[in-house]
């Protein structure tokens, strides 16, 4: 199994939590592994936990848009029957992938803004109020902003901090899911790459499962999810995350995979200053970053 809390340029004092969120989320899905619960309930388990943690930009602690709205999006899907779900623009729901699994589990695959919410309402799923999901840290950081929204050159120096969960269960089914807040102030109603599957996430048992992070509307356009996973056809899951940053060279884009391949082997790459992460392979080693 492998977690992700984002790919950018982590400042030092960051890097602590940043690593130990990831591998306090890695450890709560691997338990689900343990008593061989399903790939898919690991990585669910996994990005809730890592919604409710402040530090990531997902969930609680999320960005806010233009408007001042934390506004979210997030994916899972099944890799031995393809099945998926996702969710973009709501605003009430305490963890989205839990409300993308649910939709998963339904006849959609995709939801947004107030018919997702609808739907999390009839389904049971947690809600919450904005009051919940804004932090003072990320209110703060939004009056700034909003004075001097950032540029392209300087995107990747703030914070990014997307999460996600790719696992292998011991049925050999493959799963991986992805949550944001997206990009801080960004438009009302913007969708990135990490609800749309194939572009943040994608999992098929044939091949490999992937979460990525990083420039989303670059990562739509390049397909870059389904891409990866397809890399790993050709060469083991490391090479394959780092074939699949290759991939991001046309449109000089910035950011991170996470993959666990049909063979259970993990693999890790990013091309942004540091990546937020954590692994346990088929021998139980753990690893992380930053
Ligand atoms: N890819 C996400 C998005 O574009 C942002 C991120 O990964 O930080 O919404």
């Amino acid at each position: 199994m492998i977690v992700h809390g984002g790919a950018w340029a982590i400042p030092a004092e960051a890097q602590g939590p940043h690593r130990d969120g990831c591998l306090a989320a890695l450890a709560l899905g691997a338990e689900v592994l343990d008593r061989h619960g399903s790939a898919l309930d690991a990585v669910e388990t996994a990005v809730a936990h890592l919604e409710d943690d402040p530090t990531f930009d997902a969930g609680r602690g999320s960005f806010l848009s233009l408007d001042g709205v934390v506004e979210l999006d997030a994916s899972i899907m099944s890799g031995h029957d393809l099945q998926a779900g996702a969710v973009a623009c709501v605003t009430t729901v305490r963890n989205p992938v839990r409300l993308a699994r649910r939709v998963l589990e339904s006849e959609h695959t995709m939801l947004v803004g107030r018919g997702a919410e609808e739907f999390a309402a009839a389904a049971g799923v947690e809600a919450c109020t904005q009051e919940w999901l804004v932090t003072d840290r990320e209110r703060e950081r939004w009056a700034e902003l909003v004075k001097r929204p950032p540029t392209i050159e300087e995107f990747f120096d703030i914070p990014r901090g997307t999460v996600g969960a790719v696992a292998f269960d011991c049925h050999g089914n493959i799963a991986a899911a992805t949550s944001t807040g997206g990009p801080p102030v960004k438009q009302p109603g913007r969708v990135g790459d990490s609800p749309i599957i194939g572009a943040g996430c994608y999992a098929s048992n044939d091949s490999a499962g992937v979460s990525v992070t990083g420039w989303g509307e670059a990562f739509v356009r390049l397909v870059w999810s389904y891409r990866a996973t397809l890399a790993s056809l050709e060469r083991p899951a490391q090479a394959a995350c780092d074939h699949a940053l290759s991939l991001l060279a046309p449109l000089q884009a910035r950011g991170g995979v996470i993959m666990v391949d049909r063979n259970g082997e993990v693999g890790v790459a990013f091309n942004t200053p540091a990546m937020a992460f954590a692994s346990r392979d088929g021998n139980g080693a753990i690893a992380a970053g930053p």
